[in-house]
């Protein structure tokens, strides 16, 4: 059943379009009040340590300069140095880059690393900048962000329209700004990074891993059969190609996706290591020969078990949560939640995988990584799948327990998990001075 049109009159709508950080602080805010989080750990977590705005030029292949404007916010480094990815993207902004900073601390609470939150990025439209306008906007960013980044310090990964090429790139500027001797021990300044040059295998998978290795548990729970399940997909890059293809391998069938070329469907399903290899030679899901496109509302109206929204934030919300007809949505993306949406779909039933959860294979590896590149160490596919399982399974059974306990929605059970730890943490050391 579509969720029932009454339910969407009885809530009431927003009356503007709430920031990305707004949202943030709704669920934060939500989770703080029910577990009773300390006045002054509230505090100091209700907003970022530093907030980073740099102002670089670039050159252009013509010979021009342009001026760019690129964002690090670093949420907090509690638990360990700051972590998190550099999105290339026209609408970053510092709200948006506060709100993913804060997921990062508590995604790595939630699955146990020792990392805190941070993210970045570029205001800027990635398909406008030749390959080697985009190298040289990368490496002149880096250099602006200066000693904000370091292995030990802020550690940045691949985003939104950011990939291992960038990392690559990021790395090779970095390693030119500090001394020949210490270059070889600050391989871990980035994660993502191509495999050849320090990069861990799997790392590229491990966000749509970790988050089909969460649906597993929760089919599991709900003993439904992923052999016969159905899902529509919403962005097809990183996130979604791999979720896809990583869900077929179960048996389980895509029958719509979208990305920001528009949207197709085939009932009869869709194969997505071929819509993979068809997107990244024609740069969409657009036109893929074996179905048929459709407009953003029928794609969301698509009837399915699974939505994967795996693309930007916002996009199920008081206005479109209505339009979904699925069991369960599965969170790649950041935020593509908002907190009206959160209503709706928790009024009609539907199961949500919270992104803080549902996406942090990508951190967990980001991880792996790091330790790899620090002890010298190369570690093979089936130890990095072995180890992200066993990390994402005991999150999420983490969130489950806390979910019963409190009695409440799996995304306020999964900030109550991030914040009791950072709670502790803090306790233990106490606040100076
Ligand atoms: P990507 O650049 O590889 O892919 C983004 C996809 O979203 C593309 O298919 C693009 O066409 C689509 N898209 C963009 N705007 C859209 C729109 N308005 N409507 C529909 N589709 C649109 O990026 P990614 O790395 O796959 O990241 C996707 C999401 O997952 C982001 O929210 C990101 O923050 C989150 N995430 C990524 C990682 C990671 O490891 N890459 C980790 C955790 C979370």
């Amino acid at each position: 059943m579509p969720i029932a049109a009454e339910i969407r009159e009885r809530i009431a709508p927003p009356t503007h379009k709430a920031s990305v950080y707004d949202n943030v602080v709704r669920q934060f805010n939500r989770a703080a009040e029910l577990m009773g989080l300390a006045d002054n750990i509230r505090k100091i977590l209700g907003s970022p340590m530093n907030e980073i705005t740099v102002h670089f030029p670039a050159r252009m292949d013509d010979g021009r300069l342009e001026m760019f404007t690129g964002y690090r916010v670093q949420h907090n480094n509690t638990l360990g140095p700051f972590k998190g990815g550099l999105r290339f993207h026209p609408a970053v902004d510092l709200d948006e880059v506060k709100a993913l900073a804060t997921w990062m601390t508590w995604k790595s609470a939630i699955t146990d690393i020792p990392f805190g939150g941070a993210k970045g990025g570029i205001e800027l439209d990635p398909a406008k900048y030749s390959h080697t306008e985009l190298e040289r906007i990368t490496r002149r960013f880096t250099w602006a962000l200066g000693q904000n980044i370091g292995p030990e310090y802020d550690i940045p990964a691949p985003d939104v329209n950011t990939n291992a090429q960038i990392m690559a790139w990021i790395l090779d500027t970095y390693l030119s700004s500090v001394s020949p001797q210490e270059r070889g021990r600050c391989m871990h300044v980035v994660t993502g990074k191509p495999v050849g040059l320090g990069g861990s295998l799997g790392r590229e998978k491990a966000t749509g891993q970790g988050l089909v290795y969460c649906i597993e548990e929760w089919a599991a729970g709900r003993k439904f059969d992923l052999s016969k399940a159905t899902y529509t997909v919403q962005g097809f890059g990183n996130v979604g190609s791999w979720a896809g293809r990583l869900l077929d391998q179960h048996g389980s069938r895509l029958l719509a996706a979208e990305d920001v070329t528009g949207a197709i469907v085939n009932p009869e399903g869709i194969d997505s290591e071929e819509l993979t290899k068809y997107v990244r030679e024609n740069g969409g899901v657009f036109g893929f020969p074996k179905a048929s496109a459709i407009d953003h509302e029928a794609f969301l109206s698509t009837k399915a078990d699974i939505f994967i929204p795996a693309a930007l934030e916002n996009q199920v919300t008081g206005k479109t949560a209505a339009m979904l007809d699925v069991k369960l949505v599965a969170e790649g993306a950041n935020g593509p939640t908002d907190p009206y949406g959160d209503i709706l779909l928790r009024k009609a039933g539907v199961d949500v995988l919270p992104d803080i959860l549902a996406n942090a294979g990508g951190v967990v590896v980001s991880y792996f990584e790091w330790l790899q590149n620090k002890r010298s160490e190369y570690w093979d596919l089936d130890e990095v799948d072995c180890k992200l399982h066993k990390k994402i399974v005991a999150a999420f059974k983490r969130v489950q327990s806390t979910a019963r306990e409190y009695d409440v929605d799996w995304r306020t059970a999964a900030y109550i998990v991030a914040l009791a730890r950072l709670e502790r943490v803090y306790r233990e050391r106490g606040i100076f001075p």
